[in-house]
């Protein structure tokens, strides 16, 4: 990954929500400027018009490229001869689809926050549009950008790890574990369904563990039978849940997504044993992977380590033991994301380990995973399958 367009970034991109308020724009911020493959020129950034007029125009944009609401953008927005190449919505899950399938429709390329939206039919009315105005679209499972994570994946993919029998994967952070909703904008729309969805944790976090485990394993779950809980007092949704899963390559799995596990910071984290070995990868120690392999001692990789396979090595910025991590980890999603996008606009075929970037089906997989759990939950735990289908 390296600036191979002399600070002349060749795609011009705008941001919905990621204003002075929000908590994840930031992260966008980092990860479009880093490689340089994008120029930010353009937003409606906030649901407070003069707020995001402000915040626009600190960032230096011009002010007719600041926009009151996301219809007004993309409307003036697809009229222009140098209009965006790319649109990034991140704001509250609520709003993802209207907004989503708006920029869609008029022909722009998205990244789209997860989890994707709040049903599995609007999920799935996403994906055909997209198909249909032929524009490429992610959801943003940064997690997944992690040089280990890829590791993973490529050691499972290698056969290393032989037979995939059990998947351990869980986002259980305690940030919530008072009523954070009453001091916090960001807490306070998770844990209102209207604003939400029919879930908090499972949604906020858990579609994160669930995208790590069918990323690195290669497996889709089939079945999942979940509880859930509402441990805070007044809390609507859960901030607790444990989910079985069944996978369909005959893996069986757990999930675990918590705000209220006090003492874990962040919470991510997998584990994956297969016949001949396993692997556990943490986030919070995130250039480190954990391999055993049966009969012989385990060993912890590192970002120098000679078993590094190609889709690990490629993400490489710096030397080992400079302490990589979280925002290299979305950049390296958003430059894949532009090197997919530059191949396809350029005819060319993109490099194929630019493919391991999260989809939109990935998305709408995630959103049929709560679905099931709700469903499963409401029937006291009972098998519920996930009837994501690839269209
Ligand atoms: P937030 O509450 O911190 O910020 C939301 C922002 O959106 C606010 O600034 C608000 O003014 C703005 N907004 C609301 N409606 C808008 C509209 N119609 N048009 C323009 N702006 C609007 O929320 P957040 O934590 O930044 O989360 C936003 C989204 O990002 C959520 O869907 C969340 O699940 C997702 N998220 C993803 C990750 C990740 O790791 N991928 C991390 C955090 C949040």
């Amino acid at each position: 990954m390296k600036n191979r367009f002399n600070n002349n970034p060749p795609l011009l991109y705008g941001m919905v929500g990621g204003g002075l308020t929000s908590q994840i724009g930031d992260s966008h911020r980092v990860a479009l400027n880093r490689d340089n493959y994008y120029k930010l020129v353009a937003g409606a950034f906030d649901i407070d018009w003069e707020r995001g007029r402000q915040y626009g125009k600190s960032l230096g944009l011009q002010s007719d490229r600041v926009y009151e609401n996301y219809i007004e953008m993309a409307r003036k927005e697809s009229s222009r001869e140098d209009k965006l190449n790319v649109v990034a919505i991140m704001t509250p899950n609520n709003t993802h689809y209207s907004i989503a399938k708006k920029f869609i429709e008029e022909g722009f390329n998205v990244i789209l926050e997860k989890p994707i939206t709040t049903n599995s039919n609007d999920a799935h009315n996403l994906i055909k549009l997209a198909k249909k105005r032929n524009v490429l679209c992610s959801s943003m499972y940064g997690y997944s950008g992690y040089p280990m994570v890829r590791q993973a994946k490529a050691m499972v993919l290698a056969g290393q790890l032989g037979e995939i029998r059990v998947i351990q994967t869980e986002f259980a952070h305690g940030n919530c574990a008072t009523a954070a909703e009453e001091h916090s904008d960001g807490a306070a729309w998770r844990n209102d369904p209207k604003t939400s969805g029919d879930s908090f944790v499972l949604a906020d976090v858990g579609t994160h563990a669930l995208h790590l485990a069918t990323f690195i394993t290669g497996q889709q779950v089939l079945e999942v039978s979940a509880d859930r809980q509402s441990f805070v007092k007044g809390r609507v949704l859960e901030d607790n849940a444990h989910v079985l899963l069944r996978f369909e390559k005959g893996a069986s799995g757990f999930l675990w997504a918590s705000g209220v596990a006090v003492g874990h910071r962040h919470g991510l984290a997998i584990r994956v044993f297969g016949s001949e070995g396993s692997i556990e990868w943490c986030q919070e120690k995130p250039n480190q992977l954990k391999f055993s392999i049966l009969g012989q001692t385990t060993r912890i990789l590192e970002l120098d380590s000679p078993e590094l396979h190609p889709p690990a090595k490629r993400l490489l910025r710096v030397g080992a033991g400079h302490p990589e991590g979280y925002f290299e980890a979305f950049s390296n999603i958003y430059s894949d994301f532009a090197e997919v996008l530059l191949a396809k606009l350029n005819g060319e075929a993109p490099d194929p380990l630019c493919l391991d970037l999260p989809t939109l089906e990935d998305g709408a997989k995630g959103v049929e995973f709560l679905e099931a759990c709700v469903k499963s939950y409401k029937k006291n735990g009972k098998w519920v399958k996930t009837t994501f289908i690839d269209q």
